[in-house]
């Protein structure tokens, strides 16, 4: 196993697995949240949140003729 941060052979059971010390934990996470920040999370607006959704469909109806 070796650390994805600096390619050192890991020792399992070591603490900071998949990481060989807490360094290239903390760099990754670095990496982790500039990569979110590069992607804009698309922010929807939160109109279910509204109150229970209306129901404009009439379900199991107007089957027959
Ligand atoms: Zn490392």
């Amino acid at each position: 196993m070796k650390c994805p941060i600096c390619q050192k052979s890991v020792e399992p059971g070591g603490g900071w697995v998949p990481f060989c010390s807490d360094r290239c934990r903390l760099i990754d996470l670095g990496n982790w949240a500039s990569e979110k920040y590069r992607i804009p999370a698309p922010l929807e607006p939160s109109a279910a949140d509204q109150g229970e959704p209306e129901q404009h469909e009439q379900p199991e109806r107007g089957q027959g003729q």
